[in-house]
């Protein structure tokens, strides 16, 4: 079993609860479920479907519209960009399109129209999906590669206690799609394989990353 990030094989047990076991990464850090105890794609769709993220959830398009006011005050007038992991609707590409930009959205569940890997972009964002993808390092290494130079990655999550005690009463840990919690160190890791700038936090568990190839 190796790190879903940066492919190491040491790790440790972190934590363990009744549903799973968590692992440490000891070379970046990141927690991580074993992916032999993943459920699979249907269950985790079924698992989407119950979440109220639909467009007359009003506290949920409030959260995806403060999100999309805080990304466009660091875009360029007209920009184009991507939501990956949109989720059941475009609330992000709606919002950001009224500010002028030109935005295009994917899911793997809901919107699997893989014509956007053939644009580029001066921004990608992914709002609460990076602690979701099963394979985070291969997603990320297909996204960055469309970004234009001085492109902007949004990625919104998270961190992880470091504490293992305060890990245990973790909310966030509980939902059994959240396979995998980063911290500093693993956004490090991910900065420097992926050839981003360090990441600066721009909000609370709102992060961004600039290309620097
Ligand atoms: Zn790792």
């Amino acid at each position: 079993m190796n790190c879903p990030l940066c492919f190491s094989s040491h790790h440790r047990v972190f934590e363990i609860d009744q549903k799973r076991s968590y692992l440490l990464c000891q070379h970046c850090s990141l927690v991580f479920v074993p992916r032999d105890q993943l459920i699979n794609d249907e269950d985790e769709k079924k698992r989407y479907e119950l979440h109220d993220n639909s467009e007359t959830n009003f506290d949920y398009k409030n959260y995806l519209e403060n999100t999309a006011h805080l990304v466009h005050s660091f875009l360029k007038k007209g920009s184009t960009g991507l939501d990956f992991g949109c989720g059941i609707t475009r609330i992000l590409e709606n919002s950001l399109k009224e500010k002028g930009h030109e935005v295009f959205s994917y899911d793997k569940f809901f919107l699997p129209d893989d014509s956007v890997f053939e644009n580029n972009y001066d921004f990608i964002i992914l709002s609460e999906v990076i602690e979701h993808l099963k394979k985070p390092f291969e997603d990320l290494m297909r996204l960055t590669p469309l970004l234009h130079e001085d492109g902007l990655i949004f990625v919104k999550t998270k961190l992880r206690p470091e504490n293992p005690e305060k890990f245990k009463n973790w909310f966030y840990k509980r939902d059994v799609t959240h396979v995998q919690f980063f911290s500093d160190c693993s956004f490090e890791h991910l900065s420097n394989t992926l050839q981003l700038t360090k990441a600066i936090q721009i909000d609370r568990d709102l992060f961004l990353f600039r290309n620097n190839r």
